[in-house]
């Protein structure tokens, strides 16, 4: 299995104009995605990711629309913020990549003897965005978006991991399935290669979705004893949590 990092700068351009983002990557983008909300507040809703353009009525043609967008977005890419958040998020590709690169092995192993999986011989794509405007899921069985702030050493791979595992779990939407992937990924990964560490805490930070921190613990000494054992199956694990939870 292998990981091909990439930068996709319209992607990461439109991750971080998008509505939902209430970070700036750095001080300036407010002011500079406004003007882009100026020239047309209709193609900035649109290129936003917010349903509001529609109020708006161009003829209710969504070509017009398009093209309009299209052309606002090639006068963008000249400007000196645009190439600023190309280069910074590219820098951190390169940053991301090398870390990867250097836990790669001890990770696949170690996520081939903890779940039992013996490892699918495929490519994965990590498309980044801005360091500054966090990011993390998968898309699909081979594509994967990142970007976060190295909150603790090898912070990026012990979560590139977890989005992997959601992967490997064919995208379970279970509680119990995310809480092993915390406690298999954000944790004993996470000491394992830092050689050092403790569960749901790092570095004075709170480990993992605080949402699912009752369900680990209660989980955990399974987990622990599952640990020890010497043919593992994650699958057969999460099975019998999931049964011991029904009834
Ligand atoms: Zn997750």
């Amino acid at each position: 299995m292998k990981l091909n990092f990439d930068v996709n700068p319209d992607y990461v351009f439109l991750h971080a104009l998008n509505m939902a983002q209430h970070q700036e990557p750095f001080s300036g983008w407010a002011q500079f995605t406004n003007k882009i909300w100026e020239k047309s507040p209709e193609v900035f809703y649109f290129l936003a990711g917010s349903p509001e353009y529609v109020l708006y009525g161009r003829k209710g043609k969504f070509s017009v629309l398009s093209k309009q967008a299209e052309k606002i977005l090639e006068k963008t890419k000249r400007s000196k913020e645009y190439k600023r958040l190309i280069q910074e998020t590219k820098k951190y590709t390169i940053f991301v990549q090398k870390q990867w690169r250097r836990n790669e092995k001890k990770i696949l192993s170690f996520v081939e003897s903890i779940t039992g999986i013996k490892l699918p011989k495929k490519t994965i794509d990590i498309y980044l965005t801005h360091p500054k405007l966090n990011n993390g899921m998968t898309l699909d069985d081979s594509t994967i978006v990142w970007s976060h702030s190295e909150d603790w050493k090898n912070y990026a791979t012990v979560y590139l991991c977890h989005e992997l595992m959601h992967i490997f779990t064919n995208h379970d939407p279970s509680e119990i399935t995310h809480a092993v992937i915390e406690l298999m990924t954000d944790n004993e990964l996470r000491i394992h290669l830092n050689g050092k560490g403790i569960y749901f805490k790092e570095s004075g930070k709170e480990v993992g979705h605080r949402s699912l921190r009752k369900l680990e613990k209660k989980i955990l000494p399974r987990w622990k004893i599952y640990l020890k054992k010497k043919d593992k199956n994650i699958f057969k694990f999460l099975e019998e949590i999931k049964r011991k939870k029904a009834n």
